[in-house]
């Protein structure tokens, strides 16, 4: 059936500049590192981005990886996008990294200008597109030159492939440098992709500080702590969740060993009016310094659900100094 999308779309969301860039995106974005796999099921992949795309959402994240197996995530956004997105194009913020692990060899990871853009190119074949939005470098290579995957970023963007630059997970330092040898060749770091939630206070230290100097925008990603800051684990632990399942990033132990934190968080959603996910959410994106939130979502009524934080109330003091004390130390 012919997909047709929501024409009140528009009238959600605020959107948010990032950065100095003169790009919008929109406060909560879909990622597809999980549920859009081979494995998965497709109709409900096609369910979740047409559900995001009806509310207004804009920017989908990718990256060569997503899978699993790697690649096969932008296989299945790319047969969406051919399916039933192609139209909307202009409409869409599409991104992609290279930088993790994606195929054997010497040349199938890090930041030398080798990965970066052969993987650039396949990315491109699997999702179908003649360019990205946003081409990220996935992480820091300590054992590559800066200037080599910046170089790579600039040539991304030079060739057409993509229309900014981004880059994810660099140190503060890092990130500083990169944003100054980009800005000098004349394409400016778009944003800085970061792990950002109510437990894992990190970027506060220093990586927000550099966000700030550089004027890129910043995108925070697993802002739910991977569901853990959600209703999902109240009950203990559903066998459809990504705690049960076979991620390395997500398991039973680290959910049960936050489980008291998690259970004093939703009470205070709940004096609050809402579910612990919208509090999260809403939690993430009160400092300007982030310009969207990244999402992920095994079905459509988790994006509906996420994206009612944008009507939160503003923290009080009291509620702030309560989120504070349950953080990662
Ligand atoms: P989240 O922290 O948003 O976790 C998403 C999970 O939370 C969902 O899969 C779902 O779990 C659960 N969830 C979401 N909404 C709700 C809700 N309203 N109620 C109950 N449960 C809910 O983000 P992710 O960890 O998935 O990361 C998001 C994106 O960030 C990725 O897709 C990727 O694009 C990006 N990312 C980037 C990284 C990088 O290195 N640059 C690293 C990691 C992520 P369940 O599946 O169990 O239902």
């Amino acid at each position: 059936m012919n997909y047709l999308p929501d024409p009140g779309r528009y009238s959600h969301a605020a959107y948010r500049r990032c950065g100095r860039s003169g790009l919008l995106l929109p406060p909560v974005s879909l990622g597809l590192w999980h549920n859009f796999g081979a494995a998965d099921d497709f109709e409900n992949a096609r369910r979740l981005i047409h559900g995001a795309f009806d509310a207004g959402i804009t920017y989908f994240d990718l990256a060569n990886n997503y899978g699993p197996p790697p690649g096969s995530a932008e296989e299945c956004f790319g047969r969406i996008f051919m399916q039933d997105l192609s139209r909307f194009r202009d409409e869409l913020v599409i991104a992609t990294k290279a930088g993790h692990l994606m195929w054997p060899g010497p040349y199938g990871d890090w930041g030398s200008r080798k990965h970066m853009l052969a993987s650039l190119d396949q990315s491109l074949s699997r999702m179908k597109l003649d360019y990205v939005d946003i081409f990220y470098a996935h992480r820091h290579d300590p054992e590559t030159p800066l200037e080599e995957t910046a170089g790579a970023l600039v040539t991304a963007v030079r060739s057409g492939k993509a229309l900014y630059a981004g880059i994810s997970k660099f140190p503060a330092e890092q990130a500083r440098q990169m944003c100054s040898m980009l800005g000098e060749a004349g394409v400016p770091c778009l944003v800085h992709q970061i792990r950002y939630n109510m437990f894992n206070r990190e970027p506060e230290k220093s990586v927000f500080q550099a966000v700030r100097e550089t004027g890129t925008g910043c995108a925070a990603f697993s802002p739910l702590a991977q569901g853990m800051l959600t209703d999902r684990y109240l009950e203990g632990i559903p066998e459809d969740s990504r705690a049960a399942g076979s991620s390395v990033f997500l398991t039973k132990e680290r959910v049960l060993q936050h489980g008291d934190k998690i259970r004093r968080l939703a009470a205070l959603a709940r004096s609050r009016g809402q579910s612990l996910a919208q509090m999260a959410l809403a939690w993430v994106l009160k400092d300007p310094v982030v310009t969207t939130a990244l999402i992920g979502a095994s079905r459509p009524s988790q994006i509906r659900d996420c994206l009612k934080a944008l009507d939160s109330a503003p923290f009080t003091p009291e509620e702030l100094s309560l989120i504070d004390a349950d953080a990662d130390r």
